[in-house]
């Protein structure tokens, strides 16, 4: 799997629809100070579902759309689509048999967010889904920030695990863990209200 594709509109100081296509394994970004280099990591982070404002440098989430410059009028909406190259399979399930999947998000000044999925609309949580467990994600270690790798040299061990579980691919199984216990949990406490009911009624 390789991102092959980023398509911004609206968003930070992206306001025309742009398409930065990502020709090979390695790509720079070049450019003066402020010219929107982090823009593009901040976009990436945020349509693989990034909910905190302050991780993407803003206060409120509706501050990724463009606000407007000297030159321009603001926009209301803002979209980021990447398009990854599946050619090798390697992302597995419902969408493991394209060679190439869409991943959009869009969010407009009213707060409304949406995702999609090669075109379809979907939840948040099938994004997250898709990428669980293949090291990429909004907060995963796919994207190195400044001082990250200082924090992974003097991270605890119980954090370093956590690095190394997402990339064993063990992090998708113990999410999934996670839920159906609080399944079991939920339905449990179902059924004792009900056996509660039965002892009223009966
Ligand atoms: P540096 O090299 O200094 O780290 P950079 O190339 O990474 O800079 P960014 O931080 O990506 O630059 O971009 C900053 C620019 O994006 C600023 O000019 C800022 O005004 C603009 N910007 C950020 N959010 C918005 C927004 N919502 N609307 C319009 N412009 C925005």
């Amino acid at each position: 799997m390789r991102l092959s594709t980023i398509k911004l509109s609206g968003f930070k100081s992206f306001v025309d629809p742009t398409t930065l296509n990502l020709p090979s394994n390695l790509t720079g970004v070049v450019g003066p100070n402020g010219c929107g280099k982090s823009n593009i990591i901040d976009a990436v982070r945020w349509v693989m579902g990034e909910s905190s404002a302050s991780r993407l440098r803003g206060e409120s989430l509706t501050d990724v759309i463009f606000a407007g410059s000297t030159a321009r009028k603001p926009v209301n909406q803002a979209m980021v689509e990447l398009i990854f190259d599946n050619s090798d399979h390697s992302i597995t399930g419902q969408y493991g048999a394209f060679d190439e999947i869409s991943v959009k998000r869009t969010v407009s000044l009213d707060g409304n967010s949406n995702y999609y999925l090669n075109g379809s609309k979907c939840r948040r949580r099938d994004i997250t889904d898709l990428f669980l467990g293949t090291g990429l994600g909004p907060r995963s270690y796919s994207i190195i920030e400044q001082g990250m790798i200082s924090n992974i040299i003097l991270a605890k061990p119980e954090e370093l695990r956590v690095y190394l579980e997402e990339a064993a691919g063990i992090s998708k199984y113990k999410e999934r863990r996670r839920e159906t216990e609080t399944r079991i949990r939920h339905t449990k406490e179902n059924l004792e209200r009900l056996s509660d009911l039965r002892d009223e009624v009966g």
